[in-house]
């Protein structure tokens, strides 16, 4: 059978109707100089189990093949970067006691005041952290920005 095999041009082959990869393979060795044992072939996207017949394969007369060569030093090692600045610290919880109570104030007539904005969308009791230019709900990830920082 006829098949055409693309390196960085296209050669024409003619095999045995029960060839296999190697076939092809050491065809092309044989026609271009192609190392054998560092190319690979491709058909239809898919790599070719090189003991097996081209047929099997799906491969068919007219069928074009890809042949790639396996790229030298193509798992290089990478060189370890170096960080000029030192690593910015991740922001870590912090425990208060009865941090709770800063949310509540009970004013002068005893009525209980609420100090933080409420998430509209968990209710009442989920409290928006306020930051200088967002309110914002934990429990929802709900963000509101100021419209401008004097608010
Ligand atoms: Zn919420």
């Amino acid at each position: 059978m006829q098949i055409f095999v693309r390196t960085d041009r296209t050669h024409v082959l003619h095999l045995a109707a029960d060839a296999t990869g190697k076939d092809v393979k050491e065809a092309l060795q044989r026609r271009c100089g192609i190392d054998a044992e560092s190319a690979y072939l491709t058909h239809g996207g898919r790599l070719l189990v090189e003991g097996r017949r081209l047929d099997s394969e799906g491969v068919s007369d007219d069928s074009t093949l890809y042949a790639h060569l396996r790229l030298l030093g193509g798992a290089k090692k990478r060189k370890k970067k170096n960080y000029t600045k030192p690593k910015k610290l991740k922001h870590k919880h912090k425990s208060v006691k009865l941090r709770m109570l800063k949310v509540y104030k009970v004013d002068d007539s005893g009525k209980v005041q609420r100090l933080r904005k409420q998430c509209p969308r968990c209710g009442p009791g989920i409290f928006m952290a306020t930051h200088f230019d967002r309110v914002y709900c934990g429990k929802c990830t709900l963000t509101y920005l100021y419209e401008n920082a004097t608010d």
